[in-house]
């Protein structure tokens, strides 16, 4: 949950938007920012949709997709696409920053983790280019899929 600046914020930025691009300002369009700004973590279009069913928001999936688009044109969502073949999800973009996401191959579970593992002073280094935020992605095996990983092995060795 962000707190109420940034709330009024990213409302702000997007009206700037929609009247920039001459889109309609809808409710339907404000509830699903808002609600968006009200998910902690990763979402994907079915979770939102669902959520938003939970909280008693009435909005077909076509207004989701339609909305989902103008929000990361606008840059106030992000998408993510963590492996090949599975859904791409989606987070907030302020209130948010600085995360890497931790990925196993083998499940796709996906981990934020704040350690920060890029310093400031690295950031500074980069030449020529000011860096509003960042986030890495760190593929790799979880503890889960490597225990499994092992027993295959040792199956596969008593045959
Ligand atoms: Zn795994
Ligand atoms: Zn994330």
């Amino acid at each position: 949950m962000v707190n109420e600046k940034i709330r009024k914020q990213v409302k702000d930025d997007f009206t700037e938007y929609l009247t920039l691009r001459k889109h309609r300002k809808t409710s339907e369009r404000y509830a699903i920012l808002d609600h968006i700004y009200s998910i902690d973590g990763h979402f994907n279009m079915d979770s939102l949709y669902n959520s938003m069913l939970e909280a008693c928001f009435r909005v077909s999936r076509s207004t989701l997709y339609n909305t989902i688009e103008l929000l990361l044109d606008c840059g106030l969502v992000v998408k993510h696409q963590f492996g090949a073949g599975t859904a791409a999800q989606y987070e907030r973009a302020y209130g948010n920053e600085n995360h890497d996401h931790i990925i196993c191959v083998d499940c796709g579970e996906v981990r934020e983790t704040s350690n920060n593992l890029i310093s400031e002073d690295q950031l500074k280094k980069i030449r020529k280019f000011t860096v509003s935020y960042y986030s890495m992605y760190i593929y790799g095996v979880c503890s889960k899929c490597s225990y499994a990983r092992r027993m295959k092995l040792n199956r596969l060795r008593r045959k």
